[in-house]
């Protein structure tokens, strides 16, 4: 019986253009699918998972061929328009502090550290900088004293976890940041923080010595017969015997958990560069990166580098069962992020965004991801539950291995998870994640 499936929703609308793209250099001209090649695997996804399964996958099979497509340019998508935080410890954004059961906790961040140390390898092998790749750690902002609390029961965990931190006071705060708006911080020091569409795009660059690399090629129909997968792009094809999908929440435009994927869109904005002036009356250190110590506050990035020094403020999370977004939702964030900024630098009241974005983030209800044979010869890499920069590796590394045949105990924890729950009918399902996103972001307060 030949398997189908034709692929909806391949106009994937990420809303405005990312400060971390558009301060790059112009990439190189693409290249795009013209012709109908085989190969041994497919990758489908140019994302943290689908750049980490064609590296794994290269590192594993190295006599065989791997073609990795993307619908559009390479860094355009999520995995180039975060925050950049590359979380080690557990980041549950459903809960209060992050926080949940520590055995499970513990076995979360031996996972997140396989996919940090494969990442770290990928960056010293491809040679970025400490600007693409910084190993600096990540501080946990508070701004109130419900976010001090939100620490503080943090740290406890920490220690039940058996892990380090260091707590900062308002004084250190101000000292890093040079703003005087937090009243305490918690640094924990293996998260790493990335340059997002630098990071990916260098990636990509790095592995297409040994990786055919298509982009604005999507992925419109596959059809899987005596045991090779035929997959069309508008122009072109790629019949291999494996295919591995790291699309995330276009999982669902493939056909596969409708009704289980949450979609939401999480912003973001990049202030212009900042003047010697500026950089002096701010103060602080050159880069650093705060995370809120309640998560539906605002992350908050201080960069320098080839795009000067700049400012990166997220907050603001919709949900969107169409998975598209709109400029028009830009506009109501703007807003937020211009509060949220005005309300930690006030001594930067001239320095105005010069870009602002929103990306897709996929959940599922019960927080597990899409992992495994979900037909035969085709693997799921997706639903990386909003902390895809670690996750996404996470996953992409596991489909690949356990796809080749290869051993590793994470692959039976990933294999081992339940499937995500069934969510309501819409409209009751836009409606109650909308009310829950709008109650935590005013729960969250002055963290925002
Ligand atoms: C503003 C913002 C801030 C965030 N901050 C953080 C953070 O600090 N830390 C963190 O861990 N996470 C963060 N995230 C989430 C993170 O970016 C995502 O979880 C991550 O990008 C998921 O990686 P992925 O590779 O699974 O999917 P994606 O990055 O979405 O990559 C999937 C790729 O598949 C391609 N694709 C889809 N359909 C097709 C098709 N039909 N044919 C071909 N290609 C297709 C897409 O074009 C895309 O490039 C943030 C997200 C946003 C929007």
């Amino acid at each position: 019986m030949p398997q189908k499936i034709q692929v909806k929703n391949i106009r994937h609308g990420n809303p405005g253009l990312s400060g971390w793209y558009a301060i790059l250099p112009e990439p190189e001209p693409t290249h795009v699918l013209e012709e109908d090649l085989t190969a041994d695997w497919l990758v489908i996804g140019g994302g943290f998972a689908g750049l980490s399964a064609a590296r794994r996958l290269l590192q594993l099979r190295e006599k065989e061929s791997i073609v990795l497509l993307d619908s559009i340019r390479i860094g355009e998508g999520s995995s180039g328009r975060n925050s950049g935080f590359m979380i080690d410890l557990p980041h549950d954004i459903s809960s209060d502090s992050y926080a949940g059961a520590v055995e499970r906790d513990i076995r979360q961040t031996m996972q997140n550290r396989y996919a940090i140390a494969f990442a770290a390898k990928t960056a010293e092998d491809y040679g970025f900088s400490q600007e693409v790749f910084n190993p600096c750690g990540k501080i946990n902002g508070a701004a109130s004293e419900k976010g001090d609390r939100h620490n503080r029961e943090y740290v406890v965990h920490l220690n039940s976890m058996g892990e380090e931190s260091t707590w900062l006071n308002a004084s250190d705060m101000k000292r890093i940041t040079g703003s005087d708006y937090y009243l305490s911080g918690l640094l924990t020091p293996k998260t790493v923080t990335i340059q997002a569409a630098a990071y990916v795009r260098g990636f990509a660059q790095g592995l297409s010595q040994n990786v055919n690399i298509y982009e604005n090629s999507p992925v419109i129909a596959m059809k899987r017969a005596d045991g090779i997968w035929k997959v069309n792009t508008p122009k072109g094809s790629v019949s291999a015997p494996k295919v591995i999908l790291c699309v995330n929440g276009h999982l669902q435009s493939f056909g596969f958990l409708k009704q289980r994927l949450m979609h939401i869109f999480l912003y973001a904005s990049m202030t212009r560069a900042m003047t010697t002036e500026e950089i002096r009356r701010l103060g602080g250190e050159p880069s650093w990166g705060v995370a809120p110590a309640n998560p539906f506050g605002s992350s908050v990035r201080k960069i320098c580098g080839v795009g000067g020094h700049r400012i990166l403020m997220r907050n603001k999370f919709h949900f969107n069962s169409t998975m598209e977004a709109s400029d028009r939702d830009i506009q109501r964030t703007v807003r937020n992020h211009d509060r949220s900024f005005q309300r930690r630098f006030p001594m930067l009241k001239n320095l105005e965004m010069e870009y602002r974005w929103g990306g897709r983030l996929c959940l599922s209800w019960n927080g597990v991801p899409v992992f495994g044979e979900i037909e035969d010869g085709l693997f799921a890499a997706c639903c990386q539950n909003g902390v895809g920069v670690s996750k996404g590796t996470l996953s992409g590394i596991l489909a690949a291995e356990y796809a080749s045949g290869f051993q590793n105990s994470y692959i039976e924890d990933y294999l081992n998870e339940k499937q995500p729950t069934r969510l309501p009918p819409e409209p009751i399902a836009t409606m109650g994640a909308t009310a829950y996103l709008n109650w935590q972001e005013w729960r969250a307060g002055l963290e925002k």
